[in-house]
């Protein structure tokens, strides 16, 4: 089970100490530094999902009117809206054939005068390749911040992922590698990028009524902080049992014809927050939407690149126009003639299978014998 005793206990203590916030509690800021030792970091700020953790990371980079930045397409949406609510530019690269994480020469293509930062996503627990992608952020001056939200305690060449770029964000969502309910964390080794956090996720307020900057109400609550103190200490052990699960799958998938596991890059610690399954349709003569109809269990995975879905096509952000319309800006972005290749096909094969540390081993026995018993024509 996800939670035990052991968060319920750390809840009632919070909830009997009669300190909601973090503003008047310590257990948020106590997270926050077990966090950042975990990553190998010297920042971690908590906030309230992961989503404000992105928004609060691109804002820290003062990026806003009239800047792109580079994002995979094959992603939750939250690495895309998080863009658009300050009011930049989501720009799409392609994604690598083999890891569906961005594809570093995808993403020297798009760099513009325009261009302030880059987003990879550590897809699934599996990292994206870092080294090309900072070797670019160094030679056109931007920024790298990773959303690792997928990839808690993943590694990349021995570095946790979310520790190598500008700054790093996760989410404690329950579907995660581990939660809080609802819950983020942002996570760097600059201080003034820190500290600019910190104030963003809290009314840019520095002392009472001193507003340095604009910012939101974002901060995570004590009873996250309290579930995330103890989900952390069983991170590891989590992250073993997904693994094992994974593996499990993948060494048993190797032999059907028609489906391939995921890939895991010589770079790469995984840890595995579900399992990627790629379709070759031309195989097992069936597309994805029929596959996924006759496995209840297997769900689709963003099932179209961001860029042809209806907020993008139709370009639905802010009322007016914006950020697309604005004069900062000067440029015309057009989502509905984008293609990129590998993206679009790899979004008609993939799947996913939840391999999270409760699941039971006849569970997994019984996906082999669904995708064995599908692929047989
Ligand atoms: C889950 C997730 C987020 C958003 O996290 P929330 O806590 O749900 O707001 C952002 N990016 C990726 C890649 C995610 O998987």
């Amino acid at each position: 089970m996800q939670l035990s005793e052991e968060e319920i206990k750390e809840v009632e203590k919070v909830l009997r100490s009669q300190q909601l916030s973090l503003l008047t509690g310590e257990v948020v800021r106590e997270f926050e530094k077990q966090f950042a030792r975990y990553c190998g970091v010297k920042h971690a700020i908590g906030v309230n999902s992961g989503t404000a953790a992105l928004h609060v990371a691109i804002a820290s980079l003062d990026i806003g009117p009239g800047d792109e930045i580079i994002i995979p397409p094959f992603t939750f949406i939250a690495t895309a809206s998080t863009i658009i609510h300050n009011n930049a530019i989501p720009v799409f690269a392609d994604i690598d054939e083999k890891t569906y994480t961005l594809d570093p020469n995808s993403v020297e293509k798009q760099i513009t005068e325009k261009t302030r930062a880059i987003i990879p996503v550590h897809l699934a627990g599996i990292s994206a390749d870092m080294d090309p992608i900072m070797d670019l952020a160094e030679q056109h001056d931007l920024h790298v911040i990773e959303d690792a939200c997928q990839a808690h305690g993943a590694e990349y060449r021995g570095k946790k992922v979310g520790s190598i770029g500008d700054l790093g964000t996760f989410s404690f969502y329950p579907s995660k590698n581990m939660t809080t309910g609802e819950g983020g964390m942002i996570i760097t080794n600059d201080d003034e990028l820190a500290e600019q956090c910190r104030l963003i996720r809290h009314h840019g307020e520095s002392a009472w009524y001193v507003y340095e900057r604009l910012g939101w109400n974002y901060r995570m609550t004590e009873v996250q902080g309290a579930i995330g103190v103890v989900q952390l200490k069983k991170l590891d052990k989590f992250i073993e049992k997904r693994n094992q699960n994974a593996f499990y799958l993948s060494k048993n998938v190797e032999n059907i014809k028609g489906i391939s596991p995921p890939h895991v890059p010589d770079y790469c610690k995984p840890a595995f927050n579900y399992w990627i399954g790629k379709l070759h349709p031309e195989i097992i003569k069936m597309n994805k939407t029929q596959f996924l109809e006759k496995f209840p269990q297997s769900k689709t995975l963003y099932p179209e690149p961001l860029y042809k879905t209806k907020l993008f096509k139709h370009k639905l952000g802010y009322p007016k126009g914006c950020p697309w319309s604005c004069p900062f800006y000067g440029k015309k972005m057009k989502y509905d003639v984008i293609q990129l290749p590998i993206v679009e096909r790899i979004a008609k094969e993939i799947f996913a299978l939840d391999i999270s540390p409760e699941i039971s081993p006849q569970a997994l026995n019984e996906y082999i014998e669904i995708m064995k018993k599908l692929t047989e024509n």
